[in-house]
Parts: structure tokens; sequence; C-alpha cells
């Protein structure tokens, strides 16, 4: 298992190519951005190490018997699914950001569905998927979701759009492997990561054969171009600066990836052509990702809640009944966030010849209720916060000493915090709720859209035997016998 220092040495040696501020880098990890996002990855590489973690996240994997870390272990019950949602909420906790480290959540459905498929249709998928896994864990590496396909018009199918590489799509076949062009956006630590898990976005019908296609590139493959996204406020971290950053340690990064013409060969290839899984293993993605949304978004919110707790001593309002009232809100925000993740891993189910994935009515509910209740969750720190939080000036004229003197006096609140601290707190907040390292994008549409997650919240739920039996109930009550 790597640690942090040499995760970092093994990202930078790949010399992953990106556009960002203007210009192209030849490796992505010498820009501030980049480096500060790959930072956390590298903490939690650092975490498996600490003695008093080792018991959490070193598990035994059970296709080598090794040891591997959880972010690379497949789900083989329940405990593991749950074990995942703490270790998330903990991480994220711990970094005050997102840790990049989900991948591990496409295992479980991939190799499902490989098996499915190579069973049925007498292709070998899956021993491919599973080599591909086993090197994962062998050689600690990270890969991002490559899933989000641009998708044009969104109401027309892949094959019908004018442009068609609106999905990703295979454009050529031979015996050594495929070539793929498309593009794949909002691609979180893909200018950081070994490699590129490609798979669907969306179900394909038949006649778009060639957009149903799983598979998995290197970083630095030829013909792959990353073109980093602006962030809110990410100017700040070109300018050295420390205080306005919020979270002085840690970022995010997401980039557009263009696939040019990218050769991959048969080895890597998962899924190629058969559009008829793509229902089942996108549904599945999601009931195997959504869980760890509970997690995530509590631990983040365990830190914004801190964070305002602080705010509220800082300005002696802390024993204020509104604001214990508004604190316990977030409180109960954040735990029903977690509960959500955790309720989803408990009713998990086993995949034959897979591993474990939530359920997906919970797992669905978990991702949608988030995508809500982080905005309830800002307006509560922004509430109790003030119009600080808008309204503060830079670190450059905290530390400019014509004014520093009026700044540190006028920008306090109770006697004995000084202006500062106030100030580091309020950038904090800022950063979580809308900075940098927003919460709020984050559980707005990362892992997918809410309303998607609302569209197959409804569409499980249909399976579920105690809705019919509600709806059995509820004619029989009110007396409805035909
Ligand atoms: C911070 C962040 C990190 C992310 N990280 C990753 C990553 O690492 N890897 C990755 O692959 N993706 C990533 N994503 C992308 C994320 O999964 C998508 O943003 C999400 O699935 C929504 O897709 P979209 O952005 O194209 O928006 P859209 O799909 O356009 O959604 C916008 C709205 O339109 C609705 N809509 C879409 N299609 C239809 C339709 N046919 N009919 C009716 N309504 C429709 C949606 O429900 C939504 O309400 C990330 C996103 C964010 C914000």
């Amino acid at each position: 298992m790597m640690t942090g220092e040499e995760y970092l040495r093994s990202v930078e040696e790949m010399r992953i190519p990106i556009y960002i501020d203007g210009e192209r880098l030849d490796n992505a990890m010498r820009h501030p951005a980049v480096r500060a996002a790959a930072a956390a990855v590298a903490a939690t590489y650092d975490m498996a190490h600490e003695p008093e973690l080792r018991e959490r996240l070193v598990v035994r994997s059970h296709l080598s018997g090794e040891p591997v870390t959880i972010f690379q272990h497949v789900p083989q019950n329940t405990g593991d699914l749950v074990a995942k949602v703490n270790v998330t909420r903990y991480l994220n906790r711990r970094l005050g950001i997102c840790s990049f480290r989900c991948i591990q959540n496409a295992y479980a459905p991939l190799l499902y569905i490989t098996r499915r498929i190579d069973l049925e249709k007498g292709t070998s998928y899956h021993e491919r998927f599973r080599a591909w896994v086993e090197r994962m864990q062998r050689e600690d590496l990270l890969a991002c979701p490559a899933i989000t396909d641009p998708k044009g018009s969104r109401k027309i199918p892949a094959q019908e759009q004018l442009d068609p590489d609106m999905y990703l799509r295979v454009v050529d076949r031979n015996h050594q492997g495929i070539v793929i062009r498309g593009a794949k956006l909002h691609q979180t630590g893909a200018a950081f990561s070994h490699e590129k898990l490609v798979l669907p976005c969306t179900t394909h019908r038949a006649g778009a054969e060639n957009y149903a296609v799983a598979c998995a590139v290197p970083a630095n493959a030829e013909g792959i171009v990353h073109i980093s996204v602006r962030q809110s406020q990410d100017d700040r971290r070109r300018r050295d600066a420390e205080i306005d950053l919020g979270n002085i340690y840690y970022g995010v990064h997401e980039c557009i990836c263009v696939f040019d013409d990218v050769f991959v060969p048969w080895e890597r290839v998962f899924l190629c052509g058969e559009v008829e899984y793509l229902g089942e293993l996108v549904n599945l993605f999601g009931a195997s990702h959504r869980p760890t949304t509970g997690g995530c978004k509590s631990g983040w919110a365990d830190v914004l809640i801190a964070a305002t707790q602080l705010m509220a001593e800082y300005n002696g309002l802390e024993r204020s009944s509104h604001v214990q009232d508004k604190l316990a809100d977030m409180i109960a925000i954040a735990e029903t966030m977690y509960s959500c993740g955790v309720a989803a891993a408990l009713r998990g189910f086993e995949l034959p010849g897979g591993g474990y994935v939530g359920d997906p009515v919970l797992a669905n509910n978990a991702k949608y209720y988030a995508s809500r209740a982080v905005f309830d969750l800002i307006r509560l720190a922004e509430d109790i916060t003030g119009g600080i939080l808008s309204c503060c000036p830079s670190e450059r004229e905290m530390r400019n000493p014509e004014i520093a003197a009026w700044l540190a006096r006028f920008l306090k609140g109770v006697d004995g915090v000084p202006a500062e601290h106030r100030v580091r707190v309020v950038r904090l907040i800022e950063n979580i709720s809308w900075g940098l390292g927003s919460i709020l994008h984050s559980a707005t549409h990362g892992g997918g859209s809410g309303q998607a997650c609302k569209m197959s919240l409804l569409e499980f739920s249909r399976l579920q035997p105690h809705r019919a039996e509600a709806l059995e109930r509820a004619k029989a009550l009110c007396g409805i016998t035909a």
C-alpha cells in the first residue's frame, strides 16, 4: 500500500498534461490547484498507515487474499458497505473536503454485469475486469470515474445527435482493441488519478451499440486531453493566499477529458456493444455509489457545523436560544444524511459474482435528500455567521500595516479572540458552502442529479412489496372492496 508521498510521486511521474489558466502544462501536478487536491488524496493514502486507523482502513481482498485499503475493496457483506459510509464520513470530516476515494463503488456492479454478459454471450469481460481490479488493489492505484458525457440536447438519443460524439463511443475496432472518441465532463481528480474507468452515463437503446462501452484507460494515454475547469474563487490560489483559501491544506479539482481517438487494448475493455445490459449497470452503480453520499456529505457537514459553532462563540452568541436551535437543525440534517447512507448500506444485497451494493430505494433517497438538505445547511450557517460571510476583506488587507489595526479592531467579535481567527473561520465556512470546496455543487449534481435520483427512487419503490400492500390497505381501510 502506497504512502501519500509515494502516491504523489507516482502521479507526478506519469506527467499528465493539462490545459489550465490559459496555458498547457506538461505536468498537471505542477499547478497549485491540482497539487492542493492531490494533497487530499495523499492524506488518505497516509491515513491507511496510521496505526490507530489501520483496523478501519485496511481489509483483506476477497480476490487476492492480500491486505488492501478499504478504498480498493469489493464489499463482501453489508458490514463492508456500512464501513465505507463510516470511513467516508471520517475522511471528509478530517479533510473538510472531498476525499476522492469512490471508484470502488463501481467494482461490484461491473464484476456482476461482466459475469452475466460472459455467461449469456460467451464473452470474456469478467476475467479482464477482475484482473484490472486486482491490479488496482495490488498497486494501490487511484482511478477517476469517467462517466458524465456532454449529452448535447438531453432529449435526443446518442445515435440521433447532430454531433455523434456527444456521448463517448467506439469509432474503430480491430483484433488488438478499440478506439474511443468523445469527452467526459466534470471529472473529479482526473488530473491526478492513475486510471480512468470509463462507463456509460445513461442507458442506450438498440442501434446505439457503439455507445455501450466500459473500459479502463491510463490517464496519460495518447489522445487524452485534460482541460481544467474554473472553480469559484480558484484564482485565490494563484496569489499565494492562505487565510483566503478557507481550507489551507486541501482542495478539489475537476476537469474536462477529451478522448481524441484513444486506443484501448481488449484486455482493458469490459463491455462493448451490449446495450441491453446498460440499464441494469447504471442502476446498480447508483445503488452502489449513493449510500456513500450519506457519509460524504455528513463528514463535510460536521466541519461546517463545527465552524458555524465557532463563529457563534466568536460572536458571543453560543448560548442564544435561536442559535442553539439552528445548530440543532444543522446536526439533524447531517445525521439524517448519514442515517440515509447507513440504512441503504444495511439493506444492501449481494450481486452474484460481484459483491454487495446498497438498497436502490434507500440509496437514491440518500442522494436525493442530500441534494436538497445541503441548501438548508448552508442557509443556517450563513444566518449564524452574519454578513461578514460575503463582506470580508482579503488577507492582503488584513496584513496591510496602514489599515491592519482597524481591521483587527473592527472585525473582532468577543474579547480574547483575535479578528484573524474569526476571519479564518468565515473563510472556511465560505469554502465549504460555495467556495473552493463547496458541498453545494457536490451534493446537487455529483453522483447524479437530485432529480435523476428521485426518478430512480420512484421507479424502484414501485417494486417494493410494502407499496402494493399499502395500496391494498388504503382501499380496504376506507371501504373500497371492488
Ligand atoms: C462537483 C462535481 C463532481 C463531479 N464528479 C464527477 C466525476 O468524477 N465523474 C463523472 O463522470 N461525473 C462527475 N460529475 C458529474 C455529475 O455526475 C453530473 O453533473 C450529473 O450527473 C448531472 O449531469 P449534468 O451535469 O450533465 O447535468 P444534466 O444532466 O444536464 O442535468 C441538469 C438537469 O436536467 C435534468 N435532465 C437531464 N436530462 C434530462 C432529460 N432527458 N429529461 C428531463 N430532465 C433531464 C436533470 O435531472 C437535472 O435536473 C460531477 C459533478 C459535480 C457537480
